[in-house]
């Protein structure tokens, strides 16, 4: 999570942001079921927020997530004990944070898809 900086939206600041927090989730060490749905409710008003505001830095933000996540599920294992929403979002983050430069540095906004 962090704030959104209108004076700081290039590609470099929003894959920095996009690497810290794919950490971070992936290193969540939350306490109860109550903790984890705050947490991933806000990440989720942050990234809707983003989007919103700004689609290229939401674009980067999501391909950087996409590559981070796919990081680190090569050493990805049961002895993470992820959430179910970090799960959920590893797949949104699968389908929709592609590994593709050309497409991080153009403005055209691609669509979130949900797979349900
Ligand atoms: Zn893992």
């Amino acid at each position: 999570m962090a704030q959104i900086d209108d004076s700081h939206t290039t590609k470099h600041f929003y894959s920095d942001l996009a690497h810290r927090d794919a950490l971070n989730e992936q290193q969540l060490i939350l306490v109860t079921a109550d903790d984890h749905k705050d947490f991933w409710r806000d990440q989720n008003e942050f990234e809707a927020l983003l989007a919103e505001t700004d689609a290229e830095g939401y674009l980067i933000y999501l391909t950087a997530k996409g590559y981070a996540y796919r990081l680190h599920q090569r050493d990805c294992s049961l002895a993470c004990s992820h959430s179910e929403y970090y799960l959920n979002k590893a797949a949104f983050y699968a389908i929709n944070g592609q590994d593709d430069v050309d497409m991080a540095l153009t403005v055209k906004t691609k669509k979130p898809q949900v797979k349900n």
